[in-house]
């Protein structure tokens, strides 16, 4: 079976100030939709022909394992925006937050320092432990922390295609757009 794009869940324009319908048409349209269709360029007649992301996530190396990471990781970058994003976690995984970083601004910026921060291409994210504790890491280019038994909550993608187009080279400011349309919703519910 083909691995297909998956629809957005808002319009191509909905997160405008912050992130432009170009930027969506490029980065979702000819980006994402570049790694589906590689990906499905190089699985047939290999052991992958009828595995799921995360089986190519853990165990596949190479193309297979960078397609495939870079259409499992902008999924779930992209479903974790909305237009009315920008607020704030609440309840179990607004206490872990607390927990772990101390608190919710300190967290903030621990997690944009570690974004801006990333030499290269790669993704920040947030991610929990066995016992829920949580934890921010750095991949770079395709790298997806399910491949080292965590769990992600979410995702910054700092690859350059993600905000050239509306920030050039000002990857910080890009960041500071990005906590408002991150939807704290779709984050507390991968946390259950
Ligand atoms: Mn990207």
């Amino acid at each position: 079976m083909a691995f297909e794009l998956p629809l957005l869940p808002y319009a191509a324009d909905a997160l405008v100030p912050f992130i432009s319908a170009e930027t969506i048409e490029y980065h979702y349209g000819k980006h994402h939709q570049a790694y589906v269709n590689n990906l499905n360029g190089l699985v047939p007649g290999t052991e992958f022909e009828n595995a799921d992301l995360e089986t190519i996530i853990r165990t596949a190396n190479g193309p297979i394992f960078n397609n495939g990471a870079q259409v499992w990781n902008h999924t779930f970058y992209f479903e974790s925006f909305s237009k009315t994003g920008g607020k704030k976690p609440a309840g179990p995984l607004a206490d872990a937050i607390n927990e772990s970083f101390g608190s919710f601004e300190s967290f903030t910026e621990q997690f944009s320092k570690s974004a801006a921060g990333l030499f290269g291409s790669g993704w920040a994210w947030l991610v929990s432990e066995e016992e829920g504790k949580l934890r921010i890491v750095q991949e770079s280019n395709a790298g997806n922390p399910l491949r080292n038994g965590l769990k992600p909550l979410l995702t910054c993608d700092v690859w350059e295609h993600a905000y050239y187009i509306d920030y050039r080279n000002r990857r910080p400011d890009y960041i500071k757009s990005f906590w408002e349309i991150l939807d704290w919703g779709v984050v507390m519910a991968r946390y259950r």
